[in-house]
Formats: C-alpha cells, structure tokens, sequence
C-alpha cells in the first residue's frame, strides 16, 4: 500500500523532557516540526528530581521557567541531603542546601559573575513532563502526536523519510523532514538505525525503584524536610514534600529483582513497615555511556539517546537540555538559509565532550556514595557510647567526603566549547577546567557569566533571541550588527553600562550566541570585513 507522505522541517522522534524542549526551542526560532511519542501518555516514571540552574537559565531564555516553577517543589523548601542510618535510628550528617527563594537573595548579593541567572528547581519528570507538554500544544508550529511511533528511517542527500506507526490501530504513515532529531531515550531506534554504538560501562549496579505515596510525614520527615535522605540501602526522595516518596533502594546482596517486594524494601529503609500506596515499581540498572556519534547525515542523538548516566549529579536530562539549545538554533539557522555549512556539524563536536565530562562526573558521585556506604555497619544503629562514638565518626568522614554531586558548580556551569569551529580561536585565553568551582570567564566558548543589572533585570533577560553583540563601556558595536544585517541572522545590542560588571567581561565587545555561549570577543572590528569574518566564523561559513 502506498502512504501518503507529509512534509515538515525537524521530525523528533520521543516526546521526553529533551525532545519537548527541542521542540519548544524550535517553534520560538519559527521552524516547524512534528514530535512523536510511542507512549499515549507522558512519563509515569519519576526519573529526574533536579532541575539544575543551567537548564533553568534556557528554560528562562525559552519563557518557560515561571511555567515550569509552579509545578515545582515550593520555592521555600530546601534542598538539603541527609545521610540517616534509617527514620526508626539516627541522622548521621547533613548537607544543608537553600531553598529557591534563599538561594535567590544570594545570587544577587554575589552579583560578580560566579552565579547563575537562575536557581535549579526540585520537581519530578511525572511533573515536569505534562507542563512540557502544555507548553508544546500550545506552540501552533508544534504538531504534537502521542501513542505514535518513530518505526523506520532512511535519508538521502535532501532529506529524512520516516516511517510512524500508530501504537493503537497499527497504521503506518510517513513523513519527510530535512531532519530528525532521535530524542528517543536509552533504547533509541534511531541510534540503532544508524548503527551508532555506544563507549563506556553498561550496567553498572542493580537499583529496585518505589513510587509511593504515603502519609507517614511524621517518620518520612522525621528530621525535618530534605530532598534526599541517604543510607545504604538506597535513596528516599522527597518528590513534594507532603505525600510523595521515590525509593531508589539497592537489593539484598544474591535477591532477584523480578522477586522484590516494594513494600518490603521501604520497610526495610524505613526501619519499620509503613501504609503506603505503590504508585510504580520496577527494578532498573544505570548505565554510563556516551553515543560514538552524535550526527549521522540529517540524522542527530539527543539526549539519553546520546548518552546514559548513574542518577548521582543528576546529569541525565539536564545535560540533554543543553544539547536541545545547542542543536534548536543550529537547526533554525541552517532552515533559515543564515546557518553556514560547519554550524550542524559543530553540535558533536561541542556537546560530546561535555557528555563524556559529566559522564565522569557521574562516576566520581557513585564512588564517593559507595565510599560512605561502606561505613555502615551495625554498630552505627546500637545504642551506647561506643555506638554514639561510631556515629560520630561516620559522620565526620561523610563531611569529609563531601557532597560535591550537588555542588559541581564547574560542570553545571563551567563547560565550553574552546574545540569548536565556530567558535573564535584564543588559545591564551584563561579557561579553569575545574569540575567542581566555576571560575566565570568570556573566553570565547563559555557561557557568558550572568550578572543582574543596577535596575534589578537579568542581562540574560536583555540577550536577544539570536544573536547579541554586548558592548561593554569603550566598545562600538554598529559593524557586528551590519554584519549580522548582510548575513540576515537577527541580532541585538546590549550595552552594559554598569563600569564593576562590564570589568567582568574582559573585552570591549563580545559576540554572544543564541545559546547565551560567547563566540567572540575583543576589540571594535577596525572594518566591517573584519567584523563579517567574526559572524560568519559564529554562524558556521
Ligand atoms: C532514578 C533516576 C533519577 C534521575 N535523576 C535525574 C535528575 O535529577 N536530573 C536529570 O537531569 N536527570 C536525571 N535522570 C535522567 C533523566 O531521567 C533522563 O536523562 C531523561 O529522561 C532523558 O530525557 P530524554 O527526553 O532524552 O529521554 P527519555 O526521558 O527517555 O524520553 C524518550 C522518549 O522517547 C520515547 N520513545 C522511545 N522510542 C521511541 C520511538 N521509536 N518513537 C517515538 N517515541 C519513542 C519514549 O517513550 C520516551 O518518552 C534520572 C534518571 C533516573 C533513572
């Protein structure tokens, strides 16, 4: 039988937090796309808890992150960690953390450059996902299609045909696109059509997920609100902090994981059996991998699709949020007939590294959590002096060990795209690879340091769609712009008139992208040849 075939310019295939974020990034550049997901539903599994400041600062860029806060965990609560032997025994150690609103008040009292624009947001992917997809159906150049399947690809020189399939009826339909977009988690079909593998460590530890609500506040928050509270025997997440828990427990040594009893692990957690309703359970084991290529033809991996991590950090989603604003305007701009023909293949090259970097973040986080996990053992649940010494020792060695899978402010922050084509070359430029501090720097191929303004705003919030030519005091910024104006990118001018803030960005004039990363920075262009070399370098000619 012969299928009728639609047109659209980006097909994405998996209708996760990252592809929906693609495509919201997509519809504000004006590029049409369809978004598929297998599922009829979005996720009930509830995955990520931690939005980080990061994708809080793109999610502000897209106008969503008042959308996206009022689903959230209250702006009040705090985000600390607790390591507890169990809620029937002892709190062992904490690591306090803010709340939203504290956090706030802080980052504008740290007005130098080292903080972000936004704070990061607790807030589960059962809750996320359904205001990710209000936000998509409410795009008119978004065509939203749930309980349908991305089945079968094949591209040529001008396009990508893709074969979907309704999950209900079976039916079979096609679509060509000038790109597909495989935001299609772990498992991707569209990783494996393209025979893309994957480097790194497959199954690396066997965890037994319980979603659960419950209404034992007074033993769950026995110590007060935390976001996590940490033992041994796994992680309990506070998903609301009122009635919804996710244990990530880790199995009796030997135990079959088809055989557990979700209740039974709580109670194990817990110290003692507790009421409570399983929402979901399932066994699951993380994986740390990064895809070998992000790009085949018209064909790019995004998100899990492109690389899998253990939970700690809570790297997974966030990491592929970056990549949806990296790849949207690269997309946008190669529709739009302005993008220069290395801009697409610049994706891979910035966003790979960064995955295989947060990948060995992840790794680092586990060994130190398996690290404090070894400390237990019974005499830290006993009673007694000697006990009461064993606690306070364990304790002191937590603090020690540290906490740095909620703190790596440099991996968070503090990456840059130095190898990039389409980035300015300054090889002397002072760049910190630090994963754990971010030292703020406009070398060319950082993110741009986020200040607030004397009046208050954001300079994130005065950064143009596309592209910004920021002139700090002494720079001209009129053939950057004619520049853009004769390659037909929008762009803007900001001028920061600020003499403290402007001292922070080290340059008269910077050249700063739609991703709020810096493509160039310097001196006023003596001619507006020098100044269309600096564009086009930025828009991949
Ligand atoms: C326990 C746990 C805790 C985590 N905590 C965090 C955290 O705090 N922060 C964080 O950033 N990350 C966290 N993660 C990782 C995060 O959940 C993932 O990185 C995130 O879901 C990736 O989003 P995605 O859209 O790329 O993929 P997915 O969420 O997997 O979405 C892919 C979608 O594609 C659909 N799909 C698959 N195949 C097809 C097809 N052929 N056609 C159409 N649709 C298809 C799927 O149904 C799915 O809806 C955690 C993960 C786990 C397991």
């Amino acid at each position: 039988m012969k299928v009728k075939t639609e047109p659209t310019q980006v097909l994405i295939a998996g209708a996760g937090p990252v592809g929906m974020t693609l495509a919201l990034d997509l519809a504000r550049r004006g590029v049409r796309s369809i978004i598929v997901e297998r599922n009829p539903t979005t996720t009930a599994h509830p995955k990520m808890d931690i939005t980080n400041s990061r994708s809080m600062e793109l999610f502000r860029a897209a106008g969503i992150a008042g959308a996206l806060r009022k689903v959230a965990v209250p702006e009040d609560h705090c985000f600390d960690v607790s390591w507890i032997t169990s809620f029937t025994g002892h709190e062992l150690y904490r690591f306090a953390y803010p709340s939203v609103d504290a956090h706030r008040a802080w980052i504008r009292t740290h007005n130098d450059g080292s903080q972000p624009a936004e704070s990061p947001m607790r807030v589960s992917q059962v809750v996320i996902e359904p205001a990710l997809r209000a936000a998509i159906e409410a795009e008119p150049l978004v065509d939203v299609r749930f309980g349908v399947e991305c089945a079968d690809l094949s591209q040529d020189s001008a396009g990508v045909t893709v074969v979907l399939r309704d999950r209900k009826t079976n039916a079979e339909s096609s679509v060509r696109c000038s790109y597909l977009a495989g935001c299609d988690g772990g498992s991707s079909m569209v990783r494996e059509s393209l025979g893309i593998g994957l480097e790194g460590d497959m199954r690396i530890m066997q965890r037994y997920m319980v979603h659960f609500r419950s209404p034992r506040r007074d033993l769950l928050m026995r110590w007060g609100r935390a976001w996590h509270y940490q033992s041994a025997l796994g992680t309990l997440i506070a998903q609301n902090d009122a009635d919804v828990w996710t244990l990530h427990a880790r199995l009796p040594s030997g135990a079959d994981p088809k055989a557990a009893d979700p209740a039974e692990l709580v109670a194990r957690f817990v110290g003692q059996t507790i009421e409570l309703e399983v929402l979901v359970a399932n066994p699951w084991v993380p994986h740390l991998v990064v895809a070998d290529a992000y790009q085949k033809g018209r064909v790019f991996l995004v998100g899990d699709a492109a690389h899998q991590y253990i939970p700690t950090g809570g790297y997974g989603m966030n990491t592929g949020v970056c990549e949806a604003f990296d790849l949207g305007w690269k997309l946008a701009a190669t529709l739009g007939g302005f993008g220069g023909p290395a801009l697409l293949a610049s994706y891979e090259i910035e966003r790979r590294p960064v995955a295989l970097r947060n990948r060995e973040a992840s790794r680092r986080h586990s060994e130190v959590r398996a690290q404090i996990g070894a400390l237990y053992g019974p005499a830290l649940s006993d009673a007694g002096p000697d006990a009461d010494a064993a606690r306070k020792s364990a304790a002191s060695r937590i603090a020690q060990l540290g906490n740095l899978e909620n703190e790596s402010w440099g991996i968070e922050l503090g990456y840059a795209y130095r190898a990039s084509p389409i980035v300015a070359r300054e090889p002397d430029a002072r760049w910190i690879d630090d994963p754990a501090t971010y030292h703020p720097t406009s070398a060319p191929g950082a993110r741009l340091p986020s200040v607030f303004l004397r009046d208050g705003t954001s300079l994130y919030d005065r950064l143009g769609r596309w592209f910004t030519v920021l002139v700090t005091g002494r720079g001209n910024g009129a053939a950057l712009l004619r520049a853009a104006g004769a390659l037909g990118v929008p762009a803007v001018e900001v001028r920061l008139e600020e003499p403290q803030l402007a001292s922070l960005y080290e340059a008269d004039i910077l050249l700063v992208r739609p991703d709020q990363h810096v493509a160039w920075r310097g001196k006023t262009p003596e001619t507006d040849a020098d100044a269309l070399g600096i564009v086009r370098l930025a828009l991949g000619w």
